[in-house]
């Protein structure tokens, strides 16, 4: 196995399938199938979950109702929702998850500690991390660079419906052509949208390998975890 400990982010994207709203159970099962089938072959699995497919902030601002720092909050807890929801659909498939949060909330979920979520991850058991860095301004990609740096993670999995890094959109390009790898540095240039740029940023200044994939193929995060070149890699070296 190539990376150990890896963080997996799950966009709310990625959880609301082919839906405009809200979460696709058939896509909750086939995740939390992946992620079992990673704990089986020995790897430890952090995830960071995103709130989009129900809430974000910055899209209400327009209305000026719901200002960005509530919404922002609101956003955070869109990710609660999931977290909960994720956890349920992993003990369904016997992974044992616990969730952990940026936002005290002490009946929900153990409030985030790096010690105490890498004794889980040690223990064979899941942390989900939600409500993001807990605090407006930011989103889950950053939290995920940041939890994925605190707990040591070997790698940061993005799983999109997109299988990497394209030279222009491949959904409306049929020249556009996929990295296989590239550097942190042209990410940014680029202004590559599968990621904010602060999260770029963090992962640089850090030394973080950043892996975007298409996490809907089956089999894909064993893959990627064993060290298959999918996706594209973003890291510090070219
Ligand atoms: N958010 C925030 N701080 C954080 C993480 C998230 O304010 O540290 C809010 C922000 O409004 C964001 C929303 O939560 O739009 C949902 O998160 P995100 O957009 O990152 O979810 P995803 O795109 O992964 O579904």
């Amino acid at each position: 196995m190539k990376y150990k400990r890896s963080l997996l982010k799950l966009s709310g994207e990625a959880l609301m399938g082919d839906n405009e709203f809200g979460l696709h159970s058939a896509k909750l099962k086939q995740y939390a199938v992946e992620v079992k089938n990673v704990i089986k072959m020995g790897g430890q699995v952090a995830i960071v979950i995103g709130g989009g497919n129900i809430f974000r902030g910055f899209s209400r601002i327009k209305e000026k109702i719901i200002n960005r720092i509530e919404g922002d909050y609101m956003g955070m807890l869109a990710t609660v929702i999931n977290g909960i929801a994720f956890q349920s659909y992993l003990e369904n498939v016997g992974v044992c998850a616990y969730i952990q949060t940026a936002i005290r909330m002490d009946q929900i979920a153990e409030p985030f500690g790096k010690n105490s979520a890498i004794r889980h991850l040690e223990k064979g058991r899941v942390v989900i991390f939600v409500a993001g860095i807990g605090n407006p301004y930011f989103t889950t990609d950053t939290a995920a660079v940041l939890r994925a740096i605190e707990i040591k993670a070997d790698v940061l999995l993005k799983g999109t419906r997109v299988d990497g890094i394209y030279t222009t959109d491949p959904e409306k390009d049929k020249y556009a052509k996929k990295f296989k790898n590239i550097s942190f540095e042209m990410a940014y240039q680029m202004r590559i949208k599968v990621m904010d740029q602060t999260a770029f940023i963090l992962g640089n200044e850090n030394n973080l390998p950043i892996i975007i994939f298409d996490i809907n193929r089956k089999g894909n995060f064993q893959k990627v975890i064993s060290g298959e070149k999918i996706g594209t890699l973003v890291s510090k070296t070219r």
